[in-house]
């Protein structure tokens, strides 16, 4: 079934859209270019599994999340892929965790590279950790500063129990149309694994791009990308929306609990934010800000419900809000309401709420709630 019968609001994911999302940017990458899903924050509310093992069929090879449970949960579910932990990790039982489920650890600086070390020491491993070094060429988060490469390298090579897989940077302003600030941090990057290679060092591989960057420019693809946006169909910034289609992978949907006639003068919900000035029909629908509805969006909200767009009316409550539904004939409890997604020929975009926000959409998507199930489609 395309919806859950019982339920009363839920997420739709569309492994299709995953699919196409995925060989769309394959389709930008040479051939020796690898694509990392970034599947953090639960797949960026998709649902991490489910994703991660569709994008793995599809052409995905490496996975990224942010935390040691994160991919625990994977490796649980019998997900073999390479999982590079991205954010930071820094404890002996965190270092354990990674060595025991076969993550892959970032290092972000000399003191965190010593503690694998001597943790993996008082472990017996029969193989070396592999690790991947981060640089800080300009976002100021994780990682060394790209001037001190050299020195932080050769520290982890010396170090027994590791084994150097990938040097990488993030970049800080890759979904900007002016490319000053993502070019300076390229050309640290460049400087970086220039004097690596002057001392002889063999070069693992290499990766500096989000999904801004792998839409940008190829020349910043290097030997991996790491793509969270734009796999689940949704644009880093209105320039990049040319560059290749992309079908977003998320909706989420919430059925009419009650419908019901107010009278001129009526307010709506708490604090009656909306009040009525001609009598209307209303639909109560049930889903609020607990599921992840911002309640900044009262009043501010559309559905959409047999393809045509609905306002919504006061504030968001916990639980339900309130529909104008007084041009919708003979509307029952049960139907459907588009709250983010296609219904007919119209679309309501996790972009459309960050922009009524002031928010971007990688928060929007990331907010959905676990009471709302992930209902794969
Ligand atoms: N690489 C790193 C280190 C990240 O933290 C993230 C997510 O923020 C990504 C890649 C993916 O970013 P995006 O969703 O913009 O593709």
């Amino acid at each position: 079934p395309r919806e859950p019968l019982c339920e009363r609001a839920w997420v739709e994911v569309d492994l299709s859209a995953l699919a196409y999302n995925i060989r769309q940017l394959k389709s930008l990458l040479a051939p020796k270019t690898a694509l990392m899903a970034v599947v953090k924050a639960d797949a960026y509310g998709h649902g991490a599994v489910t994703v991660a093992e569709t994008v793995l069929q599809h052409g995905a090879t490496w996975l990224g999340v942010a935390t040691i449970p994160e991919g625990i949960a994977l490796r649980e579910a019998g997900i073999e892929a390479p999982i590079l932990v991205l954010g930071a990790t820094y404890s002996p039982e965190q270092i354990r965790a990674i060595a025991h489920w076969q993550l892959q650890a970032t290092l972000g600086s000399p003191k965190q590279a010593l503690v694998f070390s001597e943790t993996l020491s008082d472990m017996s491993q029969p193989q070396p950790l592999p690790v991947h070094i981060k640089l800080d060429t300009g976002m100021s988060r994780l990682g060394t500063p790209w001037q001190q490469a050299i020195a932080f390298v050769q520290l982890v090579e010396r170090l027994p129990h590791l084994k150097i897989a990938s040097i990488y940077s993030h970049l800080a302003t890759a979904d900007s149309p002016d490319p000053t600030i993502m070019r300076l941090q390229q050309e640290r990057f460049e400087a970086a694994i220039a004097q690596l290679q002057a001392t002889g060092i063999a070069l693992p591989r290499l990766h500096l791009a989000n999904s801004a960057a792998t839409l940008t420019d190829a020349n910043l693809h290097y030997d991996l990308v790491r793509v969270g946006l734009a796999m689940y169909g949704l644009y880093p910034a209105p320039h990049l929306q040319t560059v290749v289609d992309l079908k977003p992978a998320l909706q989420v949907k919430a059925r009419v609990t009650q419908v019901k006639t107010i009278q001129p003068g009526t307010g709506v919900s708490y604090s009656h934010k909306f009040v009525a000035d001609r009598e209307m029909t209303i639909a109560v629908v049930g889903i609020g800000y607990a599921d992840g509805v911002p309640r900044n969006l009262s009043n501010q909200l559309t559905g959409l419900i047999r393809g045509r767009r609905v306002r919504q009316l006061g504030a968001v409550t916990m639980d339900q809000l309130m529909v104008d539904v007084t041009d919708i004939p003979h509307l029952e409890a049960g139907e459907v309401v588009t709250l983010l997604g296609q219904d007919g020929r119209d679309r309501i975009t996790a972009d459309d709420w960050a922009t009524t926000l002031g928010t971007i959409s990688w928060e929007i998507l990331c907010g959905f709630k676990h009471r709302l199930p992930r209902v794969a489609v």
